[in-house]
């Protein structure tokens, strides 16, 4: 395809890279698109992003609304919107279950409004059975792609637009990453930023590696100029993701190649951003190195979180995690003893093909001795797909039930020891919201991950400031701005 320079979106100003700059002509005929809609309509097109699932499906959304709004879409929160666009995720059975309820609302929409189009994507649409089910039972559905044909989505788009049938793009797997393409984030002071992309572990029970393909890593020079970018746009806090961050390097050049330690000092550096939040490591790869590279970034959040998802290590070895009750533990001894006043949280899962009582009293057992600020947990889902999903030896529904509470209970009373520890003192917190109860009250973020509700009016959203807290209330604290 021969390149229209001339006519380039202005965010394609300073791109180099040649499917980028595609993608960017891609965007300009969609304009063309958009714009007789508009004029069909009276009023702009609206465009709603639905996200299921992960920070990185809440990335991939925010890719998906920055081209919508970049070709005349107006991006609203409610699915009543002339294109409507699931970003899927197939995690546990039942999200899967939940698209597909929403799609049933959706097709009454489309019968009362001819030109409305809605677009599936996302984890859920790499596996066929998925799709096959859509193109039977959903037909008018006007485009399904996958997670790793997301930067096409401009030229997708105009596919969609010129064509009455379904559009169908999935790619089994990709090698490259399509930097530089338009974004339009969420939140005006913080931003997820990717650092890698798939995941090459394959734990017996995640659906992960095989959606989301095997590991890439951006170079450290796109990482850092992205958050250069957003700096100079006033984000003062930035995530940085990827599905296991300690093999951040693998597959880039020798050149290109630092650590995930070199990479936290390197973000560190940009100037503007205040704070540096990471998800997620492995407790198999998390490095001595890593630790120490926290301890010495005070701009990095004193919060790992860092998933245990068994404690016996019979179950981790089943689960194909790599690490055993005791190294576990010994890390998080490790983190403790160098970051004191690092919060660690954790995810956990239950009824675990094979999982015994026993199995979960050692799960209860590590709950206690790493003295968890908080933990997610889970009573384990069968994912098609999966090696889990065929062990013989599922758990019955009862049986994960009853030790889902047990656990449960282990895990309030360890965070409510842990709660209460900074009463008194002061935090610098990230002013992120109004607070949802009272609209006299702005709801923060300290460094270790707690919220903070205090006095402040939207004038302080975006901005640090430090915080007494008064009161702990569990898993949040009351306070006063200083
Ligand atoms: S590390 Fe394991 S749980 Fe995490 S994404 Fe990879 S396979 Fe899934």
């Amino acid at each position: 395809m021969s390149l229209d320079m001339s006519i380039l979106h202005k965010n394609a100003i300073g791109v180099t890279d040649e499917e980028s700059l595609k993608q960017f002509t891609y965007i300009e005929k969609a304009k063309g698109y958009v714009a007789e809609l508009e004029k069909e309509l009276g009023r702009k097109p609206t465009a709603c992003v639905v996200t299921f699932g992960c920070q990185m499906n809440a990335k991939d959304s925010e890719k998906l609304i920055g081209i919508l709004v970049s070709i005349g879409y107006e991006s609203v929160e409610t699915e009543d919107a002339d294109f409507v666009i699931y970003n899927t995720c197939t995690v546990r059975d039942n999200a899967d279950q939940r698209v597909l309820g929403r799609l049933g609302y959706v097709k009454s929409l489309h019968k009362k409004r001819p030109w409305m189009k809605t677009a599936i994507c996302g984890c859920m649409m790499q596996e066929k059975t998925a799709v096959e089910k859509i193109q039977k039972s959903y037909r008018f559905v006007n485009l399904i792609f996958g997670t790793h044909n997301l930067y096409k989505f401009a030229e997708l788009l105009c596919q969609m637009f010129e064509s009455d049938r379904m559009i169908i793009d999935i790619w089994e797997k990709t090698d490259r990453i399509v930097e530089q393409l338009p974004i339009s984030r969420k939140y005006s002071f913080k931003s997820g930023v990717n650092i890698m992309f798939g995941c090459n572990n394959f734990c017996t029970y995640c659906i992960v590696p095989y959606v989301r393909g095997r590991e890439r890593s951006r170079t450290p020079k796109d990482i850092i100029r992205e958050c250069e970018e957003l700096a100079a746009d006033g984000v003062k806090e930035v995530m940085l993701l990827g599905q296991n961050v300690d093999s951040y390097g693998i597959g880039l050049s020798d050149e290109d190649k630092i650590s995930f330690p070199e990479l936290l000092d390197e973000v560190c550096k940009v100037e503007g951003i205040e704070r540096v939040r990471f998800m997620t490591p492995h407790p198999k790869d998390m490095s001595v190195d890593l630790i120490d590279a926290i301890v010495r970034n005070p701009k990095v959040a004193r919060h790992i979180h860092l998933p245990l998802q068994s404690g016996s290590t019979e179950i981790l070895k089943r689960m194909n995690r790599h690490y055993t009750k005791e190294s576990y533990l010994q890390l998080v001894d490790l983190i403790r003893e160098k970051l004191p006043d690092a919060a660690i949280t954790t995810d956990i899962i239950v009824g675990f093909p094979g999982e015994k009582d026993s199995d979960v009293d050692e799960t209860i057992d590590v709950v206690r001795k790493a003295g968890f600020d908080n933990a997610f947990t889970f009573i384990y889902s069968k994912r098609t797909g999966t090696p889990a999903a065929s062990f013989e030896d599922q758990v019955s529904e009862e049986d994960a039930k009853r030790n889902f509470n047990r656990l449960l209970k282990a895990v309030q009373e360890t965070a409510r020891l842990q709660s209460g520890k900074l009463e008194g003192t002061v935090e610098r917190v990230l002013v992120e919201d109004i607070n949802e109860q009272d609209s006299n009250l702005v709801t923060g973020r300290m460094s270790n991950n707690t919220l903070v509700h205090f006095p402040g009016d939207e004038s302080l959203i975006g901005t640090f400031v430090d915080v007494h807290l008064d009161e702990c209330h569990g898993f949040y604290y009351t306070g006063t701005m200083v």
